[in-house]
């Protein structure tokens, strides 16, 4: 899978993106990650890529023609057209199906906003989708895209060791993940709980799978409600 991030700011991506399990995944060949710095692209012999919004108001809007122009290099380089998406608080709130979705493209192209944002023109001209984080707004879309490349990475084969490192990790079905432990088996007086160091297979996974309801039905009622409710209409449809 390749992803483009296009922004203002690349170097805040790439030090990211040459980090740890991200960094590895990129430089052994498991997903393709590029940066692309906009203002490359700008036409304005100052080398601008803003300027004040029509209307008056305060803060600054990146301009449709470096964009557009920055968008239409990367297109070029794709055989198949990668989906567009213009990292927004505006856009669909980001979860893990949406991830999972978003990782079975060929392609994606990722659009960082900055300042109040982009002409809108060149959204409408390149249609582009938005995606949200969160709702909340943050100062620019370069943390958003980098969530995003995470995301989707983390389910490419090759990045992380198996499919057990995802599969069983909070939200991939509709669960958050029982606690963790590691050495040593008593720190400050609290025990690792006992079938984990059984070595009896069945029984850890039982206490896992027991583990993950309680957890999620403490942390997150309303996604447990959603996946008991799943599993009695996974039932009925059985019968
Ligand atoms: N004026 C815009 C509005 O009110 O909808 C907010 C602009 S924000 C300060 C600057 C850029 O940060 C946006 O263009 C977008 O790319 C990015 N951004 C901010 N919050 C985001 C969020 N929650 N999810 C995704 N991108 C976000």
């Amino acid at each position: 899978m390749r992803i483009d991030i296009a922004t203002l700011f690349p170097e805040m991506c790439d030090s990211v993106l040459g980090t740890s399990i991200l960094g590895r995944a990129i430089r052994g060949g498991a997903v393709d990650i590029r940066t692309h710095d906009i203002r490359l692209y700008t036409e304005n012999k100052h080398c601008r890529v803003d300027d004040k919004p029509y209307g008056g108001g305060t803060g600054m809007v990146i301009q449709a023609q470096p964009v557009y122009d920055c968008v239409m290099a990367i297109l070029a380089q794709h055989r198949v057209k990668p989906r567009i998406i213009y990292m927004s608080p505006q856009g669909e709130v980001l979860t893990q199906s949406k991830v999972k979705e978003l990782s079975e493209e060929e392609g994606l192209i990722l659009l960082c906003g900055h300042y109040e944002g982009i002409d809108n023109r060149v959204l409408e001209e390149l249609e582009v989708e938005e995606l949200s984080v969160g709702d909340y707004v943050l100062t620019g879309g370069e943390l958003p895209a980098l969530i995003v490349a995470d995301a989707v990475s983390r389910l490419i084969e090759g990045v992380l060791p198996n499919e057990d490192a995802y599969s069983i990790e909070s939200h991939y079905n509709g669960l958050l993940e029982f606690p963790q432990y590691t050495r040593p088996e008593e720190w400050r007086g609290r025990k690792v709980p006992k079938t984990l160091l059984s070595g009896n297979h069945k029984n850890v996974r039982e206490w896992q799978e027991r583990a993950a309801l309680e957890i999620t039905r403490e942390k997150r009622p309303d996604m447990y409600e959603r996946y008991v409710e799943g599993k009695s209409a996974e039932k009925k449809g059985d019968k």
